[in-house]
């Protein structure tokens, strides 16, 4: 079987695509694997690799896509924070009802008025005074420590007041 130009054609195809001579020899069909490289011979598409070895199946894997080039690094975002400064927790003194009332007040113990001398729960600390006044340890210090500016009410002044006649 001659080579045609249309059997050429094929055979240039073929070739470029990676087939090797006897693998076109056996797709055209009539023709050997040496006449096949004899052919390529004179066509001169013997620039391709040694046509004696069988090509390798040519296999193209997708390439992944190059990821982006980045010209500049990514700029690290330090989130500095910044410590606040702990905004101290407004001290409430709630004082626990004391454990005395008018009546049960005694020479020892502490006169410190605790709550509204015109509400029920009234009552006065009734610890054990210290050795120098009418309160406890603890309330001597709120008592004597300098004034405080706060703000007044009803029920602290007239437990203040109280406090003068005890
Ligand atoms: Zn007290």
């Amino acid at each position: 079987m001659g080579w045609t130009d249309e059997r050429v054609e094929s055979l240039k195809k073929l070739w470029l695509d990676g087939l090797s001579a006897s693998q076109i020899a056996k797709q055209l069909g009539g023709v050997t694997r040496n006449a096949v490289i004899g052919k390529v011979h004179r066509l001169g598409l013997s620039g391709r690799a040694a046509p004696s070895q069988p090509a390798r199946p040519v296999f193209k894997a997708p390439r992944p896509p190059r990821p982006a080039a980045t010209t500049q690094p990514a700029q690290r975002r330090v989130e500095v924070v910044q410590p606040q400064a702990p905004t101290p927790a407004p001290v409430v003194y709630v004082e626990e009802p004391g454990s005395a009332t008018v009546l049960t007040l005694g020479a020892h113990m502490c006169k410190w008025p605790i709550g509204d001398p015109s509400a029920d729960g009234f009552t006065f600390c009734g610890r054990r005074t210290g050795p120098d006044g009418p309160y406890c340890g603890e309330h001597a210090r709120v008592a004597y420590q300098p004034q405080q500016p706060r703000k007044r009410s009803g029920a602290t002044d007239l437990a203040r007041s109280l406090r003068r006649y005890i």
